[in-house]
């Protein structure tokens, strides 16, 4: 493999790091170093925030119908260049292609599409009261926003961020995992290719305690944008606090899939085996508890496993693989670790649980997708959020029993309810404390609708109106139609 050296976006231009350090970027699938990433710091993102803040009044004075056209030239490139961010996004992240193809960047694409469509439907609120005041909100970008996200969906949930800031008249400093860096370099480049204006977005690479730290913490930086895990989400809440801060918080999930004994037992089977392993389970939405109804625990269990075994583990650019490469070394140890937890808490292992070397890629980092039952709600493996292929299966009596335990875990980001009774779909749906319900399905997306957690899951929404919300302040007028 040749040796890439990523470069930052500031300015416009992609440039070195200031202190010329890099980082090892590694690719899963074979567990070899393929790239270099700049090891940012403070200085590189001072440059990159005075860049943007230039930037700002000559972006928020552009038309919306210009902002917007810029936004679906980035679309319309990264499009263009569809293979070329497909394979990227597989070779830094270890996913199957089939993801990178189907899911990760056709929606990088549909983000940027839906926000420059959004802003120019986007309309405030005005309110008439008596006769003599009318009331109007006037909805202002902010500033310079930093927008930070994971490895998982790395240019699926970058993008996510950035085309609402973008689109609201913000401009943005960016840092995207420094585990998948790749897209966002290629991103970069498109945005240069379109003639995005310089300043607009800036994309400083590196670690999280140093590039990331500088960016939540620079005082020119009135919005964040975070996604990621619970305790950086912490940290960055304890940070920011008394700088009254703007936070989006997307965070950790431990979500519970909830199936009855009334359900449509092979579709419920099929897509809570997806909900669980998808991506090597490395999606905050996955669903790792598993519960089913006392009277077809037996049955759906033995499906659920039959299901299992159609999981092929390989690499991910075979069109044979199901579950790809785990995105580190550092991940995969921590995955290994809590299979080993799960099972000195006393779990019955009843499927998986060991490590795969396909032929030819015997150093990538792969696992089994793995099933335990036996473990109560109270043990870490149901508490804690794993990040990857391993789930928990585990029988219920009845309605009341199943909300307390889906509700058992400091989580709330989502869950998936299986049934056929109407009234019990909706009734469960209301006391589940997450902020997403499927019923009867998983991960369906509608970029329109509110997208975020409760409790440790996070603060806040993303999505549709909600981002737009977001990322302006709101700013009421009120006119006297006397005078
Ligand atoms: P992480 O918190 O380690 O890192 C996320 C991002 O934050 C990275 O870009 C990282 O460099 C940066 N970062 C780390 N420390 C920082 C700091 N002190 N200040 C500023 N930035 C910092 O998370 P991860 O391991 O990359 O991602 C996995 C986590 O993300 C899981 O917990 C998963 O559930 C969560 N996630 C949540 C959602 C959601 O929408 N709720 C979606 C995807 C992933």
């Amino acid at each position: 493999m040749s040796m890439e050296i990523i470069e930052n976006y500031i300015d416009g231009k992609l440039v070195a790091p200031n202190s010329n350090q890099y980082i090892d970027n590694f690719c899963p699938s074979t567990g070899e170093v393929y790239a270099k990433i700049p090891n940012s710091d403070i200085d590189d993102v001072q440059k990159a925030v005075e860049s943007a803040k230039n930037a700002f009044p000559i972006w928020k004075n552009l038309s919306i119908e210009k902002r917007s056209s810029y936004l679906y030239k980035i679309a319309d490139e990264i499009e263009n260049q569809f293979d070329q961010f497909a394979h990227a996004e597989t070779k830094d992240n270890g996913k199957p292609f089939k993801l990178s193809k189907h899911v990760d960047i056709p929606r990088a694409i549909a983000n940027f599409r839906f926000y420059a469509g959004a802003v120019l439907h986007f309309a405030s609120e005005s309110h008439k009261g008596n006769q003599d005041f009318i009331n109007y909100t006037l909805r202002e970008p902010i500033g310079v926003a930093a927008c930070i996200s994971p490895w998982n969906l790395p240019l699926y949930l970058f993008s996510w961020k950035i085309a609402p800031a973008l689109a609201t008249g913000n401009t943005v400093v960016a840092k995207p995992s420094e585990v998948t860096p790749y897209t966002a370099y290629l991103l970069s480049k498109v945005c240069q290719k379109v003639g995005l204006p310089n300043g607009v977005l800036n994309i400083v690479h590196g670690i999280g305690a140093k590039a990331g730290h500088a960016m939540v913490s620079h005082p020119d930086v009135p919005t964040i944008s975070f996604t990621g895990g619970t305790k950086t989400g912490q940290n960055i809440a304890k940070i920011t606090a008394p700088m009254f801060k703007k936070l989006s918080l997307e965070l950790g999930g431990k979500n519970p899939t909830i199936v009855f004994e009334d359900c449509q037992i092979e579709e419920a089977v099929k897509t809570s085996v997806k909900a669980a392993y998808t991506n090597q389970g490395e999606i905050c939405l996955c669903g790792s508890r598993i519960y089913v109804q006392k009277s077809i625990y037996q049955k759906f269990k033995n499906a659920f496993i039959e299901r299992m075994k159609t999981l092929h583990v390989g690499e991910p650019m075979s069109e044979d693989s199901k579950i790809g490469a785990i995105v580190s070394k550092q991940h995969y140890e921590k995955i290994l670790e809590h299979i080993d937890l799960a099972k000195q808490e006393g779990g019955k292992l009843l499927f998986g649980g060991k490590t795969v070397q396909p032929e030819g890629f015997e150093n990538g980092w792969y696992i089994e997708p793995t099933l335990f039952e036996n473990l109560n709600e109270s043990c870490r493996t149901n508490q804690e959020e794993i990040f990857g292929p391993v789930a928990t299966i585990q029988p219920f009596e009845n309605e009341d029993e199943v909300i307390q335990l889906a509700n058992s875990t400091p989580y709330g980001l989502s869950t998936s309810i299986w049934t056929n009774n109407l009234a019990k779909a909706h009734r469960v749906a209301a006391k589940v404390n997450v902020g997403i319900v499927w019923i009867n399905c998983w991960l369906v997306r509608d970029l329109r609708t509110p997208f975020g957690g409760m409790k440790q899951s996070g603060l806040g929404r993303e999505g549709g109106w909600e981002a737009i919300r977001f990322f302006t302040e709101a700013k009421n007028v009120c006119v006297s139609t006397q005078v």
